[in-house]
């Protein structure tokens, strides 16, 4: 029925910095909170810390705090 009530774009969306997907607009300018979480560590390192693979996002926000121990 109404499919387009699925598809609302309001601006045009810039890439994730870290893996080049769509960016959300919880997690703007990344695509989610892993790469929030990613760019966080990077500045906290001063370096790359892992690059975002191919995963969808689940709000596994958990889970990039505690990757972050993995140290
Ligand atoms: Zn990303």
């Amino acid at each position: 029925m109404a499919e387009a009530d699925n598809v609302t774009p309001l601006r045009p969306r810039r890439p994730c910095p870290e893996c080049g997907k769509p960016s959300t607009r919880e997690n703007f300018p990344f695509c989610s909170p892993r790469c929030k979480a990613i760019d966080l560590n990077r500045w906290f390192s001063g370096a790359y810390v892992i690059p975002a693979t191919e995963e969808e996002a689940e709000g596994d926000q958990d889970q990039a705090e505690r990757r972050h121990d993995d140290e």
